[in-house]
């Protein structure tokens, strides 16, 4: 399989970038550009179309940097019509001539990090190293649904009686509805389309509305590599333009990460449509938990606390949402978390030095910000940022900060931002602890830190959670070495960047001929 993509400015250590790379950073710097005045429209067969306009602005500074026109009703009905044409000439399009495409469609964006970087600053307020992580993602997950495709959509025949052959072949299902996130507005939006279009689906893309910037540049990059126009639509708008789309009963299957509840609408929307019955790959969030008992080395488990609650400003399905610590090292292990976070520098994500930037938008600020003073109104609050520094004075920042709960129970919804919730436990409950995890429904990604190994396998063996780190960050999961996805709440499967994702995306059938 290919190997990630050279775009990284340099191996990083806590401290970022290390000596003797920062010539590569340099360039990387240079090359950081925002296209000019950048827009997206509805892309339907390649055309842009007219409609509704509107500014969208940075969450870095609340100043416009582009604008985008917006679907409405009847560009949905023409993008799915256009999709349902263009289907069966992509379809019937060699695979091998399909994975080539998603090849270069990886070529084209990795040399394009210069304008990719600015334009996931500027809209999505991501730091330098998420922006450069995300292209590197994006590429390589290009990279692998090509290669998985080719090793696992090809023909197989398969063993049977004497005088029959039994092949089992994989085509396109149809018209693939990708409805997308913004805290990964090009990895997420490209992966999900490169999985759909190699399995030989057409594809209408629903970005999320605070980055449709980003998308539509991804858009024209891969129609620039050779994915047909006529293959792939763009249709830019709120979640009012998804429900449109899940509705159509043309549709073939649905690709979305985002919210519980959007996933819960999206199945409801398809179970009640006339139309066939299709699968939905749903990704969503989670509660994630972090267990460190007394053996866990604590310079290791803050700097991994402080990356998995704190890095993208928590904005992340993986991080870290409740650190539960064993009594017996707390006191210690909070103080020196603490101690590192009041390091942290908050602010312009564009300064390679910022470690948090801002949060997508007024409406994520404001659902923080409630959040963080009802926990000071019951005196949970440890530490809130901007107590020893001034934080910045515009833009849609939220501090970060550590709460403390009395159970782990206590935290019953997914609290998207740079807020870590602690919780502390004695070794004769580390049961009622385990119960207390699973007891929330969700099962995307959980952390262990301990020396024990027997620890970290009752853990795992009572916790059903997709993506389980052991004595380590529990976020940035690679592509085709930790397949990313949960279960129960947190998603359906199956996993995003594993072996097995490509393959739901193609509709399987059994040839059977007697010869
Ligand atoms: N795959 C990402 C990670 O491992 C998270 C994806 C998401 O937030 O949706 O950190």
């Amino acid at each position: 399989l290919p190997l990630p993509c050279d775009l990284h400015p340099g191996r990083r250590s806590a401290r970022g970038v290390e000596l003797g790379h920062a010539e590569s950073l340099n360039a990387l710097l240079a090359d950081i550009r925002a296209p000019e005045q950048p827009r997206a429209a509805p892309l339907v067969d390649g055309f842009s179309l007219p409609g509704h306009v509107r500014p969208v602005t940075s969450p870095i500074d609340s100043q416009t940097i582009g604008t985008v026109t917006e679907a409405d009703e009847a560009i949905v009905i023409a993008a799915m019509a256009a999709a349902e044409a263009g289907f069966p000439a992509w379809a019937a399009t060699p695979l091998d001539s399909r994975a080539a495409a998603l090849d270069r469609a990886a070529d084209r964006i990795a040399a394009d990090r210069g304008a990719l970087v600015a334009l996931l600053q500027a809209e999505g307020g991501k730091t330098l190293d998420d922006a450069v992580a995300e292209i590197r993602e994006t590429v390589d997950l290009c990279r692998y649904y090509a290669a998985e495709a080719r090793r696992t959509l090809a023909p197989t025949s398969l063993p049977g009686p004497t005088g029959e052959s039994n092949v089992l072949r994989h085509r396109g299902r149809g018209v693939f509805a990708c409805i997308s996130p913004w805290n990964f507005p090009l990895a997420i939006f490209t992966g999900q389309i490169a999985a759909a279009l190699a399995a030989g689906n057409a594809v209408v893309a629903k970005p999320a509305e605070q980055t449709p910037l980003v998308a539509a540049h991804a858009a024209r990059l891969l129609h620039a590599a050779g994915i047909p126009a006529t293959a792939l639509h763009l249709v830019p708008g709120d979640g009012e333009i998804g429900a449109m789309l899940v509705r159509d009963p043309r549709l073939a299957g649905v690709a979305f990460t985002g919210s519980t509840a959007a996933a819960r609408a999206i199945a409801h929307r398809l179970a009640e449509r006339n139309g066939p019955l299709v699968p939905l790959i749903a990704e969503t969030g989670g509660i994630n938990a972090m267990i460190a008992d007394a053996t866990a080395l604590h310079e290791q488990l803050a700097d991994d606390v402080l990356t998995s609650a704190f890095r993208s400003a928590g904005q992340r399905c993986s991080a870290l949402r409740l650190l539960c610590v064993q009594e017996d090292v707390a006191d210690e292990v909070i103080a020196m978390i603490v101690g590192a976070a009041r390091e942290l520098t908050i602010g312009d994500p564009r300064d390679p030095a910022t470690h948090v930037g801002p949060v997508i938008d007024a409406t994520a600020q404001g659902r923080l910000t409630a959040w963080i003073e009802a926990m000071e109104r019951q005196g949970r609050v440890l530490w809130r940022a901007g107590e020893d520094r001034p934080l910045p004075a515009s833009g849609l920042f939220v501090p970060p900060a550590v709460v403390l709960l009395d159970r782990a129970r206590d935290l019953k919804e997914e609290v998207f931002g740079p807020i870590l919730h602690v919780v502390r436990w004695r070794s004769t409950e580390i049961d009622m602890l385990l119960d207390d995890i699973a007891a929330n429904g969700t099962g995307l990604t959980l952390g262990i830190h301990s020396r024990i190994a027997a620890t970290a396998d009752r853990v795992v063996a009572r916790l059903p959670h997709g993506n389980v780190y052991v004595n380590r960050n529990m976020i940035g999961a690679v592509v085709g070495t930790q397949p990313f996805g949960g279960s129960g709440l947190s998603g359906t499967g199956p996993k995003a960047g594993g072996p097995n994702y490509v393959r739901r995306f193609a509709l399987e059938q059994t040839v059977t001929i007697n010869t």
